[in-house]
């Protein structure tokens, strides 16, 4: 996807601040961060949104979690508690069409719901 700003980060054309990058998945630091810790976590493939998961995705999607929360250990946040968000299409807020979980935590965060 030559345009899509987050596979210029994952192709090294813009930098980032990376936590972490292997083969098919990186996370970094959202660039605005709205909390101490605030991290986007996504597949090197380029899945536009959660309306373009695949079944055969299901593994690199539990993988997004699994790394959530070894990188919400290494943020020191694991107990004092953080939030995953994955935004879907525009009534969602998403600007960004490459699939993304945001981490967040570092603060007490008001509930969404209700
Ligand atoms: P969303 O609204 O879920 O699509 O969130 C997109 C997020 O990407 C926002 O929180 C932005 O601050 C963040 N973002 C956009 N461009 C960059 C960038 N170059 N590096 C890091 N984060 C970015």
């Amino acid at each position: 996807m030559d345009k899509c700003i987050f596979c210029k980060i994952i192709r090294g054309e813009i930098p980032a601040s990376i936590v972490y990058k292997n083969e098919e998945i990186i996370a970094f630091r959202d660039i605005h961060p709205v909390a101490p810790t605030h991290l986007l976590i996504l597949p090197a493939k380029h899945i536009a949104s959660v309306n373009d998961v695949l079944p055969e995705d299901e593994l690199l999607m539990g993988r997004l979690f699994t790394l959530a929360k070894k990188l919400a250990g290494q943020e020191g946040i694991l107990e004092s508690g953080y939030r995953l968000i994955v935004n879907t299409g525009t009534h969602a807020g998403q600007v960004v069409f490459h699939l993304h979980m945001h981490l967040m935590g570092g603060r007490r965060m008001r509930h969404p719901i209700g």
